[in-house]
């Protein structure tokens, strides 16, 4: 009840697309009644949360932030939701997002941006809350829901936890199932929490994942009991600095609070090693092929028949055309036209296959680095949330908040942000720690550390 009536007053905020009221009570309610009759609880049993609207959720629209999926009802619920019910959780409706997850700001959106709750001191311009997951960590920030789910391509977890002071966690590749998540880019999409601290990512983390068999990607592997590992013990935890992520203009203050976070973890008996991952420069290129080059696949099944928007024509082609040019924005359409070119007959080889072998290269970098250390700390993002007309204009300024998390998803890695201070206007930094692949275990604690 509390939370629905925050949700009341804080509309402005547009975290949320759509409220479902009436779907929360209900669960909250078959969770009392567990409770009264003793019965099993579950990890999250009670707990209000907001699911990215990039979720399929059963009988509830679910838009993808997307003109083109407007109205769109969903038969059937993704694996990960479906987990989190399944402990219990409770659903306060679904957040908006950047449109299909592609930005970092949720300017995207087809259903306007969202706010961070967060202002500059003494400047009332609104600020963005991170994106493509901005509905989720503005609600979060803003205390109008307990935790969030986001998803995570090339940052969109990350990102929008740092902008906003929250916790997010992307887990390694195949830690979660991806089935029933509207797909961005297969290769590099993975869900995760968001939420106020470093144990309810832990709790959340654990209700969330685990094998899928409807998702061939998702891995055969035990959860382990994130929270148990959460022991604030880390002497002798080797963290490494890589000296690539210390990139031009890189403001004093970042790298100021990076020093410091490495001084923290020594405190506590961690040591610090510098480290170098060499192919690290051409991480932002890299992605920017492969991530278009999967989309403008994947989202060849909006033609107006099977899912949501359709404006009629002529002729079929006719109705595909109308159907596409009305209901994707100016950023995925963007997108579709980068990822076709390179895909295309005589380009191929040229920019795709090319990514493909660089991102082989940026993963045996990583494996090297971490024959050496535990984990490596690095910035979440080159600056603190910005206003709404700041990094306008070209897309490449956008492109470059991802510059520090866009190398965990092409090495399928799991990688954190937690607060880590404020900058000198009183806005949230975060610090970005990253693990090898399923020791989400050490991750979590070393950051805990950070908190
Ligand atoms: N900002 C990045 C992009 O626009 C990452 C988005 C994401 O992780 N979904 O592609």
């Amino acid at each position: 009840d509390a939370h629905l009536k925050k949700m009341a007053a804080l509309k402005k905020l547009n975290a949320y697309i759509t409220e479902t009221p009436d779907k929360a009570l209900a669960q909250a309610d078959a969770s009392d009644k567990r409770r009264a009759a003793g019965g099993k609880i579950g990890a999250l049993d009670g707990i209000p949360l907001g699911i990215k609207d990039l979720f399929c959720t059963e009988g509830v629209q679910t838009t993808a932030g997307s003109h083109i999926l407007e109205g769109f009802k969903p038969t059937y619920e993704s694996t990960v939701t479906k987990n989190l019910f399944d402990a219990g959780a409770v659903m306060l409706g679904k957040l908006n997002l950047d449109e299909f997850a592609m930005g970092s700001s949720n300017k995207t959106s087809y259903y306007g941006n969202v706010i961070n709750p967060w202002k500059r001191q003494g400047d009332s311009t609104d600020l963005v809350p991170g994106g493509s997951s901005g509905g989720s960590s503005a609600a979060v920030a803003a205390r109008i829901a307990m935790a969030a789910t986001g998803t995570d391509t090339g940052g969109s977890i990350r990102q929008p936890a740092a902008l906003t002071g929250t916790v997010g966690i992307k887990p390694t590749y195949g830690r979660c199932s991806r089935w029933g998540i509207v797909a961005f880019a297969s290769s590099l999409d993975q869900a995760g929490p968001i939420a106020r601290s470093v144990e309810d990512c832990a709790i959340m983390l654990g209700a969330m994942a685990g094998h899928d068999p409807k998702d061939s990607t998702s891995v055969e592997m035990a959860v382990p009991d994130f929270r148990k590992g959460l022991t604030g013990n880390i002497k002798g935890l080797r963290v490494g600095i890589p000296k690539e992520y210390r990139v031009d203009g890189m403001s004093q203050e970042i790298s100021d609070l990076w020093a410091k976070g490495a001084e923290w973890l020594k405190e506590q008996g961690a040591e610090i090693k510098e480290i170098s991952l060499p192919h690290t420069k051409y991480a932002l290129p890299t992605y920017y092929i492969i991530a278009p080059a999967e989309a403008s696949s994947n989202l060849a099944r909006y033609d107006g028949v099977r899912f949501g928007l359709r404006v009629p024509g002529n002729s079929l082609d006719e109705m595909y055309e109308l159907t596409r040019a009305a209901g994707f924005g100016k950023e995925v359409k963007r997108r579709i036209l980068i990822g076709t070119y390179v895909l295309s007959a005589g380009y191929y080889d040229a920019y795709y296959l090319q990514a493909q072998k660089v991102r082989a290269l940026i993963l045996k970098d990583f494996t090297d680095a971490f024959k050496d250390v535990d984990v490596i700390l690095t910035p979440s993002t080159p600056s603190a949330a910005f206003g709404f007309n700041e990094n306008e204009g070209d897309p490449v300024q956008m492109y470059l908040q991802d510059v520090f998390t866009v190398t965990v998803n092409l090495a399928g890695l799991p990688g954190i942000s937690v607060p880590a201070g404020l900058d000198s206007k009183g806005l949230p930094l975060g610090l970005q720690m990253i693990g090898r692949a399923f020791d989400e275990e050490t991750l979590l604690r070393s950051a805990q550390v950070l908190e």
